[in-house]
């Protein structure tokens, strides 16, 4: 009995992590383009019709639809169920760590905001400020929901990665976006300072070893997006930063 309610919590934190991720398909698409994304309905990119309410379900339209539009039959880009699916999967494993509090709520937020990120600097090479500004919601409520993380560790964190990144760029122009230096700044205020670290170390042992394979692959294309990588850091710091941070010091002893 237990275990069927957890599996239908589970469930339900799914569904709503779906439904969520169709939602920030829709910010990924248009903010970029300066559309609002609360009004009108979703159209389909090729044959502007608008998408009907019963082929608009998260996931399992694009499955039931076989990924074909269906007033044009032109292909609907995996990457729409695949941001759903991963947000779905986000919230679950936020709920794993925090369960049905306001914990969750602030960082699945920051979590969703991030994912938009990663999908518009990938697009675009272009982090808005729009949705930095939105990360500062989270930051700024995770210094009540999370106290452990003290003040100066936050002050630290605003500077600790995104100083160093400043003064790299101000040498060698275009090191890294405005973007990314914004955005490490607001996350390290959420993080503190050694989460910050850690975030950012992730980031760049990721986006390190993709610019190697690019050069490898000698690419015409020199500029890659750094963003997404210091969000897949961000988060990993965010859910385990503590435990990785443990198992780090352990290793040698300490
Ligand atoms: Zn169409």
């Amino acid at each position: 009995m237990v275990e069927l309610i957890q599996f239908i919590l589970y469930l339900y934190v799914f569904v709503v992590g779906i439904v969520i991720g169709s939602f920030l398909n829709v910010i990924i698409y248009r903010v970029p383009q300066g559309i609002s994304f609360t009004k009108g309905r979703s159209f389909c990119p090729h044959c502007q019709a608008p998408i009907k309410g019963y082929h608009n379900i998260p996931v399992f339209s694009y499955f039931w639809l076989r990924g074909k539009c269906a007033d044009c039959g032109k292909p609907i880009a995996i990457r729409y169920p695949l941001v759903e699916l991963f947000t779905g999967l986000i919230a679950i494993l936020i709920f794993a760590v925090y369960g049905f509090s306001f914990q969750w709520l602030v960082v699945f937020s920051a979590g969703t905001i991030l994912i938009c990120i990663t999908m518009i600097d990938f697009d675009t090479m272009i982090i808005p400020n729009g949705l930095v500004i939105a990360l500062m919601a989270p930051a700024l409520l995770s210094f009540f929901l999370f106290p452990e993380v003290g003040i100066l560790s936050r002050v630290i964190g605003i500077f600790v990665i995104s100083l160093p990144m400043l003064i790299l760029t101000l040498f060698i122009p275009e090191a890294f976006g405005g973007g990314d230096i914004k955005l490490i700044a607001v996350a390290g205020f959420m993080l503190g300072w050694g989460n910050a670290l850690l975030a950012a170390f992730i980031g760049l042992l990721l986006g390190g070893a993709v610019a190697v394979y690019l050069l490898v692959q000698k690419t015409k294309d020199k500029h890659m997006a750094f963003g997404p990588y210091l969000c897949i850091g961000i988060m990993t710091a965010l859910l385990f930063g503590d435990i990785i941070i443990q198992w780090y010091f352990n290793l040698f002893g300490l």
